[in-house]
C-alpha cells in the first residue's frame, strides 16, 4: 500500500525493472499477449512457470470425447514469451521472500524482481477431507487429471464388467466431466460388444443442488439431462473422508466407487501461505480492485489466485482473461510508478457448459438454452480463443530475427 501510493505522485522512472511473472495460466497468457509492445520501455520480463504448454480447461471436456486433440487445446508458453520478449523459467515456485524480493524456485538461484505477478491457478481442495489426495484424481492439474482419466478408462475396458464412476464436486466442472464420461465409457463399452449399462455415474454434492453458481434455468435443464443419461445425483452430503472403495459423508453414508474423481471448490496453493502476503480464508491472495496485494505493493495476483476484497469474481477463465487486459496496462504503471487502474467485473456474462459430445446448456441474464448449436458456438468461441496465441509464434520467430 506504501509504495502504491508515492507511485501516484505520477514521477517516471528509467527502463530498469524486473518484471517477475509467475504462472503461465489464461490470465498471465493473455497479458503477455497484450504487454508485449508497451512494457520494454520500462522493465525486463521474465515468466517462471512449471509446464511449457498450458491447457485451456473450457476445452478439456472436447479432448476426453476425441473432439480436439492435444495441441488444440494448449497454448504455447515458449512461443508466446519469444513474442512478448520475455525470459522463460521453467521450474516450480516454491517460495518468495518478498523482503529481499526473490522468487525460489526448484533447482535453481533465486530469482530478483522489482515487480512480481502471480497467476498459478487453483486446484480442488483435497487437503481438508482424508484420503482424498490418495484415492481421488483431482480436475487439476490437468495433465495429471487426464493421465488419470486415460488410465480408469483403459481399467474399464480390461475388467469387461460393472464399474461405478463417482465424481465428488456439483459446480460446472464436476458436470462437464461426468456428462463427458458418460458419453465417452459408454461408447467404448458399446464399440467393444459390452453392454454400455455396465458403467455407472455418481454426483456427490454437499450443496442442496447442483450448479448452485449459475442461473436456475441452466441449472435445471442440466438435472433434467442428468436423469435421463440416468446418472445419479446425491446432494446435500459433504464427503468426510475417503477410504479404499468408499466415500464417507458427514451424516454416515457411504457412497462406493470404484474410479473416483474430485472437482470441489478450488483451493490456493499451500506454500503462499508460507509468504507474508495477506490471504483470505481459502488461501488466495487478497487484492485491491487494482489487483494488487493488499498487504505488499508492487506485488500482484489475477486469475483464480486472486481474491478481490469486497466483491465476488467467480474464479472462471473468462474474469481470469478480462482482469489480464487491466493487470497488463497496471505492470506498466506499476514500472513508470504511475497511478494504477481498477478491475471491473463485468455482471453478466455468457455462461457455456457442455453436456459431452456436441451438446451444450447456455445462460445469459435470465435466459437459458441448450442444443448442438450452443456445442458450436461454444466450439467457435474455445477453439478461436486458443488460435489466437497460435497465430503469434510465427509473428515470434519474426520477432525473432528482426
Ligand atoms: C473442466 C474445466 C472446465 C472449465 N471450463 C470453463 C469455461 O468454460 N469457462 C470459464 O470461464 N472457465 C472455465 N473453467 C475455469 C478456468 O479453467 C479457470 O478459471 C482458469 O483456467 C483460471 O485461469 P488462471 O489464469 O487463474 O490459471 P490457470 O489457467 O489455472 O493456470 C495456472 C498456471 O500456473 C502454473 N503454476 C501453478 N503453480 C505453479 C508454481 N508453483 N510454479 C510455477 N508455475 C505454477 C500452472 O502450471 C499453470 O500454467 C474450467 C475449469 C475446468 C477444470
Amino acid at each position: 500500500m506504501l509504495g502504491a501510493s508515492k507511485r501516484r505522485q505520477g514521477e517516471r522512472v528509467a527502463p530498469t525493472k524486473e518484471i517477475v511473472l509467475i504462472g503461465a495460466g489464461l490470465a498471465h497468457a493473455n497479458a503477455l499477449r497484450a504487454m508485449c509492445k508497451s512494457v520494454h520501455d520500462h522493465a525486463r520480463l521474465t515468466v517462471v512457470t512449471r509446464q511449457p504448454r498450458t491447457p485451456y480447461a473450457a476445452m478439456l471436456p472436447g479432448l476426453m470425447a476425441g473432439i480436439y486433440s492435444s495441441d488444440d487445446i494448449h497454448i504455447e508458453i515458449a512461443a508466446l514469451c519469444r513474442f512478448a520478449g520475455a525470459k522463460l523459467v521453467l521450474g516450480e515456485v516454491s517460495g518468495i521472500d518478498l523482503d529481499a524480493r526473490r522468487v525460489f524456485c526448484e533447482g535453481r538461484d533465486p530469482i530478483r524482481f522489482d515487480i512480481l505477478s502471480i497467476d498459478t491457478g487453483s486446484t480442488p481442495n483435497t487437503h481438508d477431507v482424508p484420503g482424498a489426495n490418495a484415492h481421488a484424481v483431482a480436475i487439476k492439474p490437468v495433465d495429471k487429471f487426464l493421465a488419470g482419466f486415460e488410465a480408469a478408462r483403459a481399467r474399464l475396458l480390461q475388467q469387461r464388467g460393472a464399474t461405478k464412476f463417482v465424481i465428488v464436486g456439483g459446480g460446472a466442472s464436476g458436470v462437464e466431466l461426468i456428462c463427458t464420461m458418460e458419453r465417452v465409457l459408454r461408447a467404448d463399452l458399446k464399440r467393444e460388444g459390452l453392454d454400455p449399462a455396465a458403467v455407472t455415474f455418481t454426483l456427490l454434492t454437499r450443496k442442496a443442488a447442483i450448479l448452485d453458481m449459475f442461473s436456475r434455468g441452466l441449472a435445471a435443464r442440466f438435472e433434467k439431462i442428468l436423469v435421463a443419461r440416468g446418472i445419479e445425483v446425491v446432494t446435500g452430503k459433504n464427503a468426510r473422508r475417503v477410504a479404499a472403495g468408499a466415500v464417507i459423508t458427514d451424516c454416515g453414508t457411504v457412497v462406493p466407487y470404484d474410479e473416483l474423481f474430485w472437482t470441489v471448490e478450488a483451493s490456493a496453493a499451500p506454500w503462499l501461505g508460507d509468504t507474508d502476503l495477506a490471504l483470505d480464508e481459502r488461501g488466495f491472495i487478497e487484492v485491491q480492485p487494482t489487483m494488487e496485494s493488499t498487504s505488499h505493493a508492487d506485488v500482484f495476483a489475477a486469475g483464480d489466485v486472486a481474491s478481490f476484497i469486497g466483491r465476488t469474481v467467480p474464479k472462471a477463465g473468462i474474469y481470469a482473461v478480462r482482469q489480464s487486459v487491466v493487470l497488463a496496462e497496471n505492470l506498466r504503471l506499476a514500472a513508470e510508478r504511475a497511478p494504477l487502474k481498477p478491475f471491473i467485473p463485468q455482471k453478466h456474462y455468457l455462461q457455456l457448459i457442455t453436456a459431452g459430445e456436441h451438446y451444450a446448456v447456455g445462460a445469459r441474464g435470465g435466459l437459458s438454452f441448450e442444443g448442438r448449436w450452443v456445442w458450436h458456438l461454444k466450439d467457435r468461441i474455445d477453439r478461436g480463443f486458443v488460435a489466437g496465441f497460435k497465430k503469434l509464434a510465427p509473428m515470434a520467430e519474426m520477432v525473432k530475427s528482426a
